[in-house]
């Protein structure tokens, strides 16, 4: 793919903080246009992979280049076509929403009035335009955060875990908000630890310990899960769980409200698992193969197992 078509492309990029590796040899190309879920539990370093690519943090080793410019070199050039709602964005409590994003204009050289305002429109938030930041809910602000991250009209965005704390409702109207900005032609990257969230991506980064495990689309990353997903109903439910869970043969065991979800490798028959299980006295109700989602995904790649191609 050439270099234009790319938003972001990385090669070997790497951050320790002294002998910790914390971004560990990361090589990814996303294409212009997409929604990159970048996803991972907490420390396994999306923000210092974020932070990288904004250039505010210096690589250990490695490049980036985002939407053609070198992050080392052109740090400059790089901030002013990017957009980063950070995880503790800084709004003003005591100022209301209209100066917020007014301050924000200032500090991007946004001067006139104009954006600002079609921005309030833009993103719903003219009803509490002259509300004080403070008396707003969490999810008004976040969408406040989201307007000043992109009021200077940025080519990509990033969002690092936009939705964390905030309720369902909320966090379903930030994805309609995140869907409008793609649309626009806003290149985004949205790390998050929400793995439902993943669904909702072009494609999906997947983040353990530093490390990108595999990097696909949602539905492809699902048909590649190196392995075979069981939906067990058994009794007692938590003995099953426990016995699975200590089993060489078992991917991943997890209680999924009223049955188990059990990765086994694939050609694994349903017949070894009842075996298995009669063999400890416990009783199934129900045995069925389930189709992945993309928490079986990350918790199988998490074990150490290769995505098949
Ligand atoms: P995530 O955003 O996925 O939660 P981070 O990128 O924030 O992960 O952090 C990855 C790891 O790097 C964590 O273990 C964190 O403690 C460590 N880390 C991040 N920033 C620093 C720093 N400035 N100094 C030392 N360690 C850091
Ligand atoms: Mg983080």
């Amino acid at each position: 793919m050439s270099t234009a078509s790319l938003a972001i492309r990385t090669e070997n990029l790497t951050r320790r903080f002294g002998d910790f590796v914390a971004v560990d040899h990361l090589s990814l190309e996303v294409p212009a246009g997409q929604v990159l879920g970048y996803l991972g539990p907490n420390g396994s370093g999306k923000t210092t992979t974020i932070r990288m690519l904004l250039g505010l943090l210096h690589p250990s080793e490695g490049r980036a280049e985002v939407l053609g410019l070198d992050v080392a070199t052109q740090p400059d050039a790089v901030r002013a076509c990017t957009g980063y709602m950070s995880q503790k964005f800084a709004l003003y409590g005591e100022l209301t929403v209209l100066e917020n994003l007014t301050f924000y204009a200032g500090v991007y050289g946004v001067k006139a009035m104009a954006p600002v305002r079609e921005m309030l429109d833009g993103l719903g938030l003219s009803e509490v335009r002259n509300q004080r930041v403070d008396s707003l809910s969490t999810g008004w602000r976040q969408r406040l955060a989201l307007a000043a991250a992109i009021i200077h009209r940025p080519g990509l965005l990033f969002l690092d875990e936009p939705t964390s704390g905030v309720d369902p409702v909320a966090r379903r109207a930030f994805w309609d908000l995140i869907y409008e900005l793609s649309a626009q032609g806003i290149t985004i990257l949205v790390s998050t630890h929400y793995m439902d969230e993943a669904e909702y991506c072009t494609s999906v980064g997947i983040m353990r310990a530093g490390k990108l495990l595999a990097l696909d689309a949602p539905d492809r990353l699902k048909r590649a899960l190196p392995g075979q997903v069981w939906e067990i109903r058994a009794d007692p439910m938590l003995d099953a769980l426990d016995f699975l869970e200590a089993q060489p043969f078992v991917l991943r065991a997890a209680l999924a409200g009223d049955h188990l979800r059990v990765v086994t490798p694939n050609r694994f028959s349903a017949d070894t698992l009842r075996a298995a299980l009669a063999a400890r006295a416990i009783g199934i109700s129900s045995l069925a193969v389930g189709a992945p989602t993309m928490e079986d995904v990350f918790m199988t790649l998490s074990q150490g197992v290769e995505p098949e191609s």
